[in-house]
This record gives C-alpha cells, structure tokens and sequence, in this order.
C-alpha cells in the first residue's frame, strides 16, 4: 500500500474544510426556505455548486499533476495560511466600545431633563381634551402641537384608520388587534401593588439579593419573557410629569411622578418574526398588540409576586409607565440603542417590546453591555434607507436633551402609522438584527458581537443575501394577505 505524501494530506485537510463550508451553507439555505428568504435560499444553493466546482476542479489538477511539490505544498500552505488568519481576525475580540458600556448615561454630554409624558404623542392624541382647561394650558406651552395634534385627532388618532392599508379585505387583523390591546386593561388596576405578608404567615422570607435576583428572573422567563435584567432606578429616565391617563383617573395629568423603588426588573417580549416580516400590513400591527397584551400579563404577575414576598412593586405596561423603558433596558443590560431609537438586544435583536416592575425588594442590578450594535449600525444605516417616511437619520448623531444620540422624527413616523392604519415596523423588519434565531443566524450574531470586522463583512453580506430594500413577506395563513 502507497504511503500518504504532505501533497494528500493537504488535499484531504482542504477538502474537509471546504465540506464543513457546504455543510454550513445547506443549511443556510435550508433555514432561508423556512425564513421564506427565497434569494437567500438561491445564493446559498449557487455558493455551494461554486465551492463544489472548485473542489471538482482541484481534484482533477491534482491528478493531473499539476500541484507537484514543492510548488502545490507552497500553494496549499499559503492558501490554508490565509483562511486561517482570515478566520482569526473574524473570531477575536475587537476592542470594546467604552461609551456603550456606561449605559444609557453614555449618551450624556449636557444637562438632561427628566422627560414630560404629556409631551408624547400617545398622551397628546388620547389624554389632552379639546376644550378643556388641560388642553388650553397645554397648546399655550407647545403652540407649534396644536395643529398637528387636531390633524391627528380629525384622522381618527394614532393609528387613523385601523389598518387601512389592508382595508376592506383584512378586517379580521384589525379584529385581532383590537382583541389584543382590550387584554391590558383588565390587568393592574392600581398599578401598585403593596406588600402583602399573609402569604408567608406574616413571616417575609427575606431572600438574599442572589437569590430575589435568581427568582424574579426565573419567574419573569417562565412567564414569558425573553430576557430580563435589572438596574438600579435612574431618576433621570422617571417621567417627570403624568400625561397618559387611564381608568378615568383625570385627576392625575401633570401630577410630579415620583419612583421610590431602588430597582427596576426590565425585561422584553419576543415578537414573532413571520408576524413581522409583513410590516408595514396589518399582522405586524397584531403582533405588537400581542405583545403589549402579554407583557401586561407577566408585568403584573411579576408585581403581585413580588407583593406576596413582602416588598411593594409596580409594574409598567401599556396602561401605566412610570419611567422610559429604552433607557432602563440598556441599563439593565438587555442591549443598546439603534440607530432608529428602539432596543436591539443580542437574543432578539430588535423585534420585542419592553416591560418593567419597579420594587424595592433588594437585587443584584445587572451591567451595561456591548454587544457592537452602535459600531454596526455606524456603517449599516438600512433602517433609514427604507423607513417609508425618511424619519430616521442617515446622518451622524444629534444633540437632544442633553444627550448625543441618533434621534428619529416621531412627528413623521406617526404621520405614516396614520396613513397605514398600522404602526409600521419597518425599520424593525429591514434590521439585519432582525431575523429569527435560526442556527447560521446565531453563528453570525455570535461573530458580530465579538468583532467588529465581522460587523463589517455581515452587514454587506445581508445586503447581498436579503437585498437593499428587502420587501414585506407573506403572513401566516390564518393572517390572510
Ligand atoms: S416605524 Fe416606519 S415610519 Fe416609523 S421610523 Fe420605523 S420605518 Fe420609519
Ligand atoms: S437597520 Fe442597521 S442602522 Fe438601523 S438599527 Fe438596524 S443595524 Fe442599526
């Protein structure tokens, strides 16, 4: 029996790698059929015949002879020696962004005022009365709201038309909108929930910041969450003044909000990819009714367990915030910013909505994380290429409120949910932190967390894969379109 020459060793090696390349992207392919990514699907496929021909291709010129050593050893090596420093300097951890991990307080460069939530747009469209003494006092403050406000009123509110963009043939997604968003009412009335010790026998179990900590996660994913982490309370991200009013408590808009609870439990709710992979159309619009409803289900559970342990909570869902929740969530380590204003965390990208519980039941507060979200989104920009009303900033990022940040026009974004009769998602959809937690999914976040020149080849690489201006998919069967 012939002994192997360094010549077949190589080969064999080569080869094995390039099998491991295929395999991998099979199973791209595969998950982009799922994922309803047909381009995605064919790229992969095409990749594959590609890497195929080149090993059919290396095959044959070896036994033709044409790699003779010395000079196909010298080929091999430096071949080999390229992928291999390619896929050190793709693996490694790049430097750590520094102002990222000071949290939402690393955006600070001036004096920050505590944010009023009469001056929101929620607030202004359902809890400022025209004709009342709370709306003249209102528009003499912010004379330039006015007319936008009336416009907004005179359109049917927030949302105009519900789903008209889908309108006649969707009517059952609005049906289920409506379903959804009429759960959290029946959910934290009061809000507050105060320590109730006969379910310990009059005994608090007093559980150590460790273990409080362990069990109200624990609680919180078991309820549904998809991530949760904790902060110590930052006043500065506390509204300063109520503006949203529920349950006909009118007495409350422009009451001081204060929060006495050291802490705050922040955690997020998934939303479905194939829901939003259709936004701006209506099943999008449910699946954030979806959500709202179930993080006023878990918040509110979460508030009374904590309750039943002894110590005073309130949970923040869409009947009640007392205190910003991008802020919080960053402080918490659930992610950072985006370039559009809204959450992106590692596990879920962008595509959840943000609940709290505020308490005073000691914990151990989590630490800011980096997870390269601003690094990436400095070279991405998609969102603001294919935001439908151009409210997202291109460009680098802007003073507001004491802070530097990317900021995007909530008075135009909103004016497009009027329009569509939804509340749009398509940034959420475009952001390449967007698609579902598939395996070749969790390897390129994995990669993209860790270095910043992974940032860099994946972002070009899902313009490649999903397109500039990737189009709304088809909703699930039961959501028609
Ligand atoms: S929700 Fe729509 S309109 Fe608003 S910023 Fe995102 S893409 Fe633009
Ligand atoms: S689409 Fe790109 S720029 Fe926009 S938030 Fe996502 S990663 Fe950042």
């Amino acid at each position: 029996m012939e002994s192997w020459t360094v010549m077949d060793v190589l080969l064999i090696l080569q080869a094995v790698l390039v099998f491991g390349v295929i395999v991998f992207t099979l199973g791209f392919a595969a998950a982009s059929l799922k994922e309803r990514e047909p381009r995605a699907a064919w790229l992969a496929v095409v990749i594959c015949l590609v890497l195929v021909a080149v090993e059919a291709g290396i095959y044959f010129l070896y036994h033709a002879g044409f790699f003779i050593a010395p000079a196909g050893i010298f080929i091999f090596l430096v071949a080999g020696g390229a992928t291999g420093v390619g896929i050190f300097f793709l693996v490694r951890r790049t430097d750590p962004n520094p102002g990222v991990l000071k949290g939402f307080e690393g955006y600070i460069t001036g004096d920050v005022k505590r944010f009023d939530e009469r001056e929101q747009a929620f607030a202004r469209d359902r809890a400022i009365r025209p004709g009342t003494d709370d709306y003249r006092v209102f528009y003499q403050a912010h004379p330039h709201l006015e007319q936008v406000d009336a416009k907004r009123r005179d359109a049917g509110g927030i949302l105009g038309t519900p789903g008209a963009i889908d309108r006649p043939r969707e009517i059952p997604n609005v049906s289920a909108m409506l379903a959804a968003f009429s759960i959290p009412p029946h959910f934290g009335r009061p809000e507050s929930y105060h320590p109730d010790i006969q379910t310990a026998g009059n005994h608090r179990p007093d559980p150590s910041p460790e273990e409080a900590t362990a069990r109200v996660k624990g609680f919180a994913r078991h309820l549904g969450a998809g991530t949760v982490g904790v902060t110590r309370t930052n006043p500065l991200w506390v509204y300063s003044r109520r503006g949203e009013i529920f349950y006909d408590r009118w007495e409350q808009w422009g009451k001081e909000i204060t929060v006495k609870h050291p802490y705050t439990i922040v955690f997020a709710v998934e939303m479905e990819w194939e829901m939003v992979a259709t936004a701006p159309h209506t099943p999008s619009v449910v699946e954030s009714a979806l959500s709202y409803s179930r993080g006023a289900w878990i918040s509110t559970q979460l508030a009374a367990y904590i309750a039943n342990l002894g110590y005073s909570a309130t949970a923040n869902h869409s009947r009640h915030y007392d205190l910003l929740m991008v802020p919080a969530a960053v402080d918490a380590g659930l992610g950072e910013m985006g370039r559009f204003g809204y959450l992106i965390t590692r596990q879920l990208g962008p595509r959840v909505r943000i609940f709290a519980v505020t308490t005073d039941l000691p914990l151990v507060a989590d630490h800011p994380v980096d997870i390269g979200v601003e690094d990436f989104c400095s070279v991405c920009k998609k969102c603001a290429r294919c935001c439908p009303s151009m409210s997202i900033p291109e460009g680098d990022k802007n003073e507001v409120n004491g802070t530097t940040r990317w900021k995007l026009n909530a008075e135009t974004c909103f004016a497009y949910w009027a329009k569509v009769g939804t509340d749009c998602n398509v940034c959420m959809r475009v952001c390449p932190w967007s698609h579902p937690r598939t395996f070749p999914h969790r390897v390129v976040i994995s990669l993209i967390v860790r270095n910043k020149w992974a940032r860099r080849l994946f972002f070009y690489m899902d313009e490649i894969f999903y397109g500039k201006k990737p189009r709304p998919k088809a909703a699930p069967k039961w959501a028609g379109l």
